[in-house]
């Protein structure tokens, strides 16, 4: 889109996805405000968090949304996912059980981002409808008079332009704590070789001493503004 000044205006939605507690809040507000909290206080209010990028000479918006603590019952709607263009999926490296979470959070991302393009047509209107699917939410987009005197309903999947999938999306796999490296549980390699497999990039981070964190966001950012230039 244009801002009226010539120059093109860009907003990616990353979302951080996790276990409860492994620091997705933490590494939000170490990147948007450097700021570290020890206190674990479940999120409140805020939904996501702007914070402006400069890459190549462009700006970039890049909207980080943040959890409000829906994770620990597994209840992370398909609303939080939509439209996301880029995800931290973080785990600690000082607790396995995160890290054994991680294939989970990888599906429940992909499941999500997948859209349906559903057609219905409407006999007695003789129109057919759109519909969007994503993940278990559904949206109209739009109604086209066909005019073709087809009976009853039918459904289609469209491989088109609305259907986004989860190459589109860029991955980060993110070992978070790495200043605990006396407790910890999970191996750099493991961490790599996962990450490897699934087709993610990887970093290990602190978002307690910085560790990482701009670098971590930045390559999401910039493999964001690579896929769609
Ligand atoms: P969230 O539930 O994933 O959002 O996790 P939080 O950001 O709320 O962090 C959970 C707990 O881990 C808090 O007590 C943080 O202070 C702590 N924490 C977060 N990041 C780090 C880190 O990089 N190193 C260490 N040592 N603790 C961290
Ligand atoms: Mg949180």
């Amino acid at each position: 889109a244009e801002n009226g000044e010539g120059g093109e205006e860009y907003l990616f939605k990353i979302v951080l996805i996790g276990d409860s507690a492994v620091g997705k809040s933490n590494l939000l507000s170490r990147f948007a405000r450097n700021e570290f909290d020890s206190n674990s206080k479940a999120t409140i209010g805020v939904e996501f968090q702007t914070q402006l990028v400069e890459i190549d000479g462009k700006e970039i918006k890049a909207q980080i949304w943040d959890t409000a603590g829906q994770e620990r019952f597994r209840a992370v709607t398909s609303a939080y996912y939509r439209g996301a263009v880029g995800a931290l999926v973080v785990y600690d490296i000082s607790r396995r059980g995160t890290f054994d979470s991680i294939k989970r959070w990888l599906q429940e991302l992909t499941n999500s981002l997948q859209s349906l393009v559903l057609v219905q047509f409407i006999p007695q209107k003789d129109v057919c409808e759109f519909f969007v699917v994503f993940g278990y939410g559904c949206y109209s987009i739009g109604s086209e008079d066909f005019g073709c005197g087809l009976e009853g309903y039918f459904l289609f999947l469209l491989l088109s332009g609305y259907a986004q999938n989860d190459s589109t999306v860029a991955r980060m796999l993110v070992g978070n704590k790495c200043d605990l490296e006396n407790i910890r549980e999970v191996s750099t390699e493991e961490g790599k070789s996962l990450a490897e497999e699934e087709g993610l990039f990887f970093m290990e981070t602190s978002a307690l001493d910085a560790t990482n964190v701009q670098t971590a966001f930045e390559i999401v950012i910039r493999e964001i503004y690579n896929n769609i230039s």
